[in-house]
């Protein structure tokens, strides 16, 4: 069995709680989403394919990583090939989702460690709403280290706040607001960031506002 990797590098994580950490971050490639502010390059020129056991070769010399960063596109999309390829992985595995897969999860979810699991609003992504998927997959992820980023723009709405609020509530995770950037900017204002994330404290205390960090140390 193979599969096709978009790439494998190490990098410090830029997103969330685990800001800082050094990972191996292991692309792969394809995503069922289309979010209108993505910025992932899909084009698989580059990509190389990989047994299992030759990419659990590449992350087991990585001992000096925190863990690893199964990142896309949407890693799920994968799931056979992480069923074989995880067991073999002797370092903690992060995974980077679109929270949009939770039948894809439950075969791998026992070698996963931490889930960083989007929830897209439809106002920013231009995509449908995803509210019953994401509620289906947190909780099959619900009992892992699971924290939630939402990537907001001015178009946010009260609806969405409410609906993200109820989901961090359900689960008891943290919610992670990140603005979204166009370059190393943030496309809204310091002033909408604020009542953005009061918004939310009004309805969920577990939240944070935490900007790409990556972005402004110009790493990838
Ligand atoms: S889920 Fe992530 S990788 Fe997929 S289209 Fe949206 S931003 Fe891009």
């Amino acid at each position: 069995m193979k599969t096709r990797i978009k790439e494998v590098f190490s990098s410090i994580q830029g997103e969330g709680p685990y800001i800082g950490y050094k990972q191996l971050f292991i692309r792969f490639c394809g995503c069922n989403l289309k979010c209108s502010y993505c910025d992932t390059d899909f084009d698989t020129k580059l990509s190389q394919e990989y047994t299992p056991q030759e990419l659990a070769e590449i992350v087991n010399k990585n001992s000096d990583c925190h863990s690893i960063s199964l990142t896309g596109g949407e890693p799920l999309l994968n799931e056979s090939f992480l069923k074989a390829f995880l067991p073999l992985c002797k370092l903690p595995v992060y995974l980077e989702t679109n929270a949009t897969l939770p039948d894809k999860l439950i075969p791998v979810i026992e070698y996963i460690d931490i889930i960083s699991a989007d929830i897209k609003l439809p106002s920013c992504t231009g995509n449908n709403e995803l509210w019953d998927l994401h509620d289906k997959f947190f909780n099959i992820a619900k009992h892992k280290n699971l924290f939630a980023k939402i990537v907001f723009n001015k178009n946010i709405t009260d609806s969405e706040i409410n609906s993200a609020a109820e989901l961090g509530n359900k689960y008891n995770i943290v919610l992670v607001l990140q603005p979204q950037m166009s370059g190393i900017q943030p496309v809204i204002d310091k002033e909408f960031m604020e009542l953005t994330l009061d918004k939310f404290l009004a309805k969920y205390k577990n939240v944070r506002l935490v900007p790409q960090v990556h972005k402004f140390l110009d790493i990838r």
